[in-house]
């Protein structure tokens, strides 16, 4: 079999489950829009279908949707030139997605941590689609034949087990049709941790707005949160390898690195002996400069709400011209009479 050679093409996607935060921002948002500079295909979903495997309040929803595609379009993705659309409009994604719940294994599924995170204790009551919500995060990538996934790094897991999907699909086919999608991981806050507590990753749902910076934060909530955050009582050091088994430390390190374009290293010779009382005022003067004009845009955004709707169709319509032929393809593969 010749081995078919995928024109590359970027896709990710970011839940509607609540306001972006810092480290959707870093992980994922800020390296869309390099990607998107650098020139290649990409396409930016809102996966509201990923949303709903925990309650959302309909109209939260909607104004999460909505709030999400003025972040996009806030912090410098241009719908002219990358495809932006909420995934429930374009049901190639949801059709792709039973099909590979059929070629994932229920073992393979058993050791997604994000699930056994996310369901805590109360397992038996969490939703089936909590369970098997990677399958359809792997329709939403291989739908388009993507062959980048940036994403932040607790998204790897998911990427490996859309690469075995891909796998056993092109082997237990005896094609080579769908790519082995590689995740793009990089920059200085890959794993932004809550402020809260340094060992938890930052996130939209968790139940404390102190854990989280929230892009739609202004000035005076993000230095009172940079305040409160929890850290040691030690200064700071002047090399990386001083902030290990100091994760509250390294975190507000690798805030201020993402967020001012340096490495760590650089910041820690510049700010190395100084006292958290100094740094986190440093850091929240940082993150107000370049948060703020996000966050001021996608306010004037969110006051055309009609306007951004017809931004996600138009997407949904470029979405469903690479999509729709490729679920052709994989039924017919599969033995769907056409
Ligand atoms: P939820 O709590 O609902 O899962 P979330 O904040 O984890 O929300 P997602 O929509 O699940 O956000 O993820 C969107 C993107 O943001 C993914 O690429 C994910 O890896 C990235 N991301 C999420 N949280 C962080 C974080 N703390 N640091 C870096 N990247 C992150
Ligand atoms: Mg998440």
């Amino acid at each position: 079999m010749t081995e078919v050679v995928h024109t590359p093409r970027v896709f990710s996607g970011i839940q509607p489950s609540g306001g972006l935060t810092l480290g959707n921002y870093l992980g994922a948002i800020k390296r869309f829009v390099s990607m998107q500079d650098s020139g290649i295909e990409a396409i930016y979903c809102m996966v509201d279908l990923h949303a709903i495997t925990v309650w959302q309040d309909p109209s939260d929803l909607r104004h999460a949707t909505r709030e999400l595609c003025a972040g996009y379009i806030a912090a410098g993705l241009d719908p002219s030139k990358s495809t932006l659309f909420n995934q429930s409009q374009v049901s190639a994604h949801a059709e792709l997605g039973w099909v590979f719940s059929c070629v994932a294994r229920m073992g393979w599924l058993n050791r997604m941590t994000q699930f056994k995170d996310k369901a805590g204790k109360n397992r038996e009551n969490a939703s089936v689609g909590l369970f098997s919500y990677p399958t359809l995060m792997a329709a939403d990538i291989l739908v388009y034949h993507a062959t980048h996934v940036p994403v932040g790094e607790d998204q790897k897991q998911h990427i490996e087990l859309t690469r075995d999907i891909a796998a056993k699909f092109n082997h237990d086919y005896g094609v080579d049709f769908f790519p082995i999608t590689e995740p793009v991981i990089e920059g200085e806050a890959t794993r932004v941790m809550s402020l809260r507590d340094g060992s938890k990753k930052m996130s939209k749902s968790d139940p404390s707005d102190n854990s989280r910076i929230n892009m739609t934060d202004d000035a005076d909530k993000i230095a009172q949160k940079i305040r409160k955050a929890k850290t040691d009582a030690d200064g700071l050091p002047s090399e990386a390898k001083g902030l290990e088994g100091r994760p509250e430390a390294a975190n507000l390190v690798n805030i201020y690195a993402a967020l001012a374009d340096m490495s760590v290293d650089q910041v820690l010779a510049d700010v190395g002996g100084k006292q958290f009382s100094e740094f986190k005022p440093m850091l929240s003067e940082l993150a107000v400069a370049k948060l703020s004009p996000i966050s001021a845009e996608m306010a004037r955004l969110m006051q055309t709400p009609d306007e951004i709707d017809k931004i996600l169709r138009t997407g949904a319509d470029k979405a469903r011209a690479i999509a729709d032929p490729i679920l052709a393809k994989t039924l017919e593969i599969v033995g769907m009479v056409r």
